[in-house]
């Protein structure tokens, strides 16, 4: 993330930078050059007093606020390249919100104009350019743009999201563009999405494929009072005791920077804003790095309702996500309840049973799959599988609550002996599962059915399979005490 920086009046000290190990920030090269009138142009790392990577924008943003700026495309990039930017933006035509479709079309073409020109325009190669992707919430344009940005050699992608967006939390609409823009980028180049907000919803954009975001929002809430935290936002005026024990918070109490001047407690809640940036971005590598990105989604949800339509949006593109999920993690998964059911891994495992070829007119034996897995080496699973498993004309099948109906074959794929999930006793999670057994069944139109029905679950399944198979054999047995031999014994008997 690139804090962004007014280059005519920063706020933090860049040394503060430095000690927080911040190794890249973003400022605006139209406005350095506009505050600087008259003067040459100095390299920009001087100017503002860091040695890290400084990424500038090119003032297309100023575009949208007074609907031209007083620079020319080519000048920009020439700008940008005396200042000894390291990333530098060509000057796009950004859409922004208010545009109808037509304009947004219009907005496309000019930015793919302004491009091909940028692009012959650029002498210093050693500075990484970024092609701005249009078309603001005109989805289709935003496809239009990413296919034809993606044709030409930028280092970095970007997509514009309109800060009236996020001032509405249309979460539901940043979606559906991110996910445009990367369906139609080489996938890989980074994607950088501008002005990404607040670090509750950074987990959401990472999970859609953004690999870099600057954000203002650290300074901005600051100026107003406001303190972040990854689960939302803190008027300073109501805190008592500051959650977070970051260096500013660990040496003030709310009650001492109240009290502070204005310009002084601005800088220390910028300051500890930006942390509380920085530490969702190592809460979001770590994750990443455990396989655990989704459950951070999840939990997110329950911060603020709007999260919730954010990750409702999100699964809507789960097959999209489940083509880029590794297919074994290093550790396993969650399952926490239906919002889990479309997580990538777990819809990965949908569609590798749907992949399991049938082989009709056997006999299919259901068993419970509880908490011990592999389901068949549950000790009161064994004795049946293994009488069982050799035998051609038989189909073993767990009924479990994380994955519903699982085929022996799968039995012993990622991520099913490391999900961690738990019963409810829900009745309702019960009687979908059982649907999505008999919806299994039916597919392989066996030839009898034998089910060891276990409590209400296994009575849920009951119910559903006695509309799809006529020869049902129902084998109850007890939560407790259950005799697998017994059980085995009698699906033999009337084995055909
Ligand atoms: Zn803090």
């Amino acid at each position: 993330m690139f804090p962004v920086v007014d280059p005519n009046l920063p706020i933090i000290d860049p040394k503060f930078y430095g000690e927080a190990g911040i190794s890249a920030i973003m400022t605006n090269a139209y406005l350095l050059k506009r505050g600087r009138p008259g003067q040459p142009p100095k390299d920009v790392h001087r100017t503002l007093d860091f040695k890290g990577t400084v990424a500038t924008d090119s003032g297309a943003y100023q575009i949208l606020e007074y609907g031209h700026v007083g620079v020319k495309p080519a000048e920009i990039v020439a700008y940008q390249e005396k200042i000894d930017t390291d990333i530098g933006v060509i000057l796009d035509f950004p859409t922004g919100f208010h545009s109808d479709a037509r304009r947004a079309g219009w907005t496309v073409d000019e930015t793919v104009r302004r491009a091909d020109e940028a692009l012959k325009r650029i002498k210093r190669k050693d500075i990484l350019w970024v092609g701005p992707v249009q078309g603001g919430i005109h989805i289709k344009e935003v496809a239009r743009s990413a296919l034809e940005m993606g044709k030409r050699p930028f280092s970095i992608y970007a997509l514009g999201s309109p800060t009236e967006l996020m001032e509405a939390q249309r979460f539901d609409v940043l979606v559906d563009m991110i996910v445009a823009a990367k369906k139609g980028l080489p996938h890989s180049r980074p994607l950088h999405l501008f002005g990404a907000g607040h670090p509750a919803m950074f987990p959401f954009i990472v999970a859609l494929g953004c690999d870099m975001f600057d954000s203002a929002a650290y300074a901005l809430y600051a100026r107003t009072g406001r303190y972040l935290t990854s689960d939302g936002t803190q008027e300073l005026t109501e805190i008592e005791e500051f959650s977070c024990m970051c260096r500013i918070c660990d040496r003030t109490t709310p009650g001492e920077m109240r009290r502070l001047d204005p310009q002084e407690r601005e800088q220390l809640l910028s300051k500890h804003n930006l942390l509380a940036c920085f530490s969702e971005l190592r809460r979001i590598r770590e994750a990443i790095r455990n396989g655990h990105l989704w459950d951070l989604l999840e939990h997110r949800t329950y911060a603020n309702p709007a999260f919730r339509k954010f990750l409702a949006k999100i699964i809507q593109h789960s097959p999209f996500l489940e083509q880029f999920t590794p297919t074994v993690k290093p550790r396993g998964i969650s399952h926490f309840g239906e919002a889990s059911d479309h997580r990538p891994e777990i819809a990965r495992f949908s569609v590798r049973r749907s992949r399991v070829p049938i082989e009709g007119r056997k006999a299919v034996v259901l068993i419970p799959g509880r908490w011990r897995r592999p389901y068949h080496e549950d000790p009161r699973n064994l004795p049946i599988v293994s009488k069982l498993a050799n035998r051609p004309n038989v189909s073993i099948c767990f009924y479990t609550i994380p994955f519903g109906p699982v085929p022996m074959e799968l039995d012993e794929t990622f991520p099913l002996a490391q999900t961690e999930s738990y019963d409810s006793h829900d009745p309702i999670t019960y009687q979908q599962r059982a649907r999505e057994v008999a919806a299994w069944l039916k597919r392989l139109s066996p030839k009898q059915t034998f089910l060891v029905s276990e409590g209400e679950y296994g009575l849920a399944i009951e119910k559903e399979l006695s509309a799809v198979t006529p020869l049902l054999k129902i084998i109850r047995i007890q939560l407790k005490g259950s005799k697998p031999d017994r059980t085995v014994g009698t699906i033999i008997q009337r084995l055909r």
